[in-house]
């Protein structure tokens, strides 16, 4: 086996595309305990995306599995004392393996419709996560899941419970400005797992607070889904602070009696569940694991994609692939 030949241009090459400092990783593996795919799946592994991009390995990093199986929350940046941003890093390898064909935009557009039929079997497991624990599923289970839409009401709403006489909802409405939105709709123009309305959709969230309709979102399992990423709340020029105000229905859920006060860990011990079949999908989808059960191959360093790496020479615009 050959030993690994760090690349300088690659590393110096990724830090001027993503304008952040991989090298200030100190290795302590926050980010790895933060990242909710790593921990439902022990698969992701955002601290060794990092060091393959400071021994400049791009040419394996743009070839992995792994940068397809984060779902862009930014948590392993958030919690990063160091301000490194993993996800900036799995963005611009996405980027990369696009345009140097290592996957097809096909697999891409595919890969996007996976990701957002997951956001149903996310949604599933949320609503039996609000009365109990999600028990293991069947792959078939899984699958109708992906393909059903959700149980949301079509009805026009009935619901004559305010929340205008709820002080803690006031306050909430207040911290937040979420009575300022004119629903324009960025939020949810810029939310990853936005799709399906009926599903998740920031502005609808919003719209039915500025509404003051309880019973609609506090039974929801809507405001489960929330990856918490903010984008919606940069995005937003009437300054809503959306992220913060779906938190705050959560709170409010557990405090208003909806949903039992261990709602998060009973999430998270659905997800171990319910993501390993997506990691699967995704490995099937880009041929990562064409054979179910085999050991993936390792990995080759690709000299031809080297170059064309340095060729590009400058940061490239990263649109269509978050
Ligand atoms: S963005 Fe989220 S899913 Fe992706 S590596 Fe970071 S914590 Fe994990
Ligand atoms: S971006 Fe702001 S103003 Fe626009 S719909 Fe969302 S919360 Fe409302
Ligand atoms: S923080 Fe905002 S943009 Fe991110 S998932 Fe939640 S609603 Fe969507």
């Amino acid at each position: 086996m050959n030993p690994i030949e760090p690349n300088p241009d690659l590393k110096k090459y990724v830090k001027n595309a993503i304008h952040a400092d991989c090298s200030l990783c100190w290795t302590c593996s926050s980010c790895d305990f933060e990242c909710p795919v790593n921990r439902a799946t022990g698969r992701l592994w955002p601290q060794k995306i990092l060091r393959m991009t400071n021994l400049g390995l791009i040419e394996e990093l743009i070839q992995m599995p792994e940068i397809w199986y984060c779902q862009t929350c930014r948590r392993c940046s958030q919690i990063c004392p160091n301000g490194v941003q993993p996800d900036k890093v799995i963005s611009f390898a996405r980027a990369e393996a696009l345009r140097l064909g290592v996957v097809s935009r096909q697999q891409v557009d595919q890969y996007y419709q996976l990701f957002a039929a997951f956001q149903r079997v996310r949604w599933q497991a949320a609503a039996i996560c609000q009365h109990g624990d999600l028990q293991p599923i069947s792959e078939r289970q899984w699958s109708q899941w992906m393909d059903k839409a959700v149980g949301e009401s079509q009805q026009p709403i009935q619901s004559t419970d305010l929340f205008q006489g709820n002080a803690a909802f006031k306050r909430t409405m207040a911290q937040t400005d979420g009575s300022l939105c004119f629903t324009c709709g960025e939020c949810s123009s810029v939310c990853p797992i936005t799709g399906d309305r009926a599903v998740f959709d920031p502005r609808a969230i919003v719209r039915t607070a500025v509404l003051g309709l309880t019973q609609e979102l506090l039974s929801s399992p809507s405001i489960w889904l929330c990856l918490e990423c903010r984008r919606c709340t940069e995005g937003c020029s009437q300054t809503v602070k959306v992220h913060q105000l779906i938190k705050e229905l959560q709170q409010l859920a557990i405090e208003s009696n909806y949903i039992a006060a261990d709602m998060q860990w009973r999430l998270a011990k659905a997800d171990k569940i319910i993501y390993p079949p997506l990691l699967d999908a995704i490995d099937a989808l880009f041929g990562f694991q064409p054979t179910k059960g085999q050991k993936r191959p390792s990995l080759q360093a690709d000299k031809s994609l080297t170059a064309k790496l340095l060729q590009n020479g400058r940061a490239h615009a990263m649109t269509n692939v978050h």
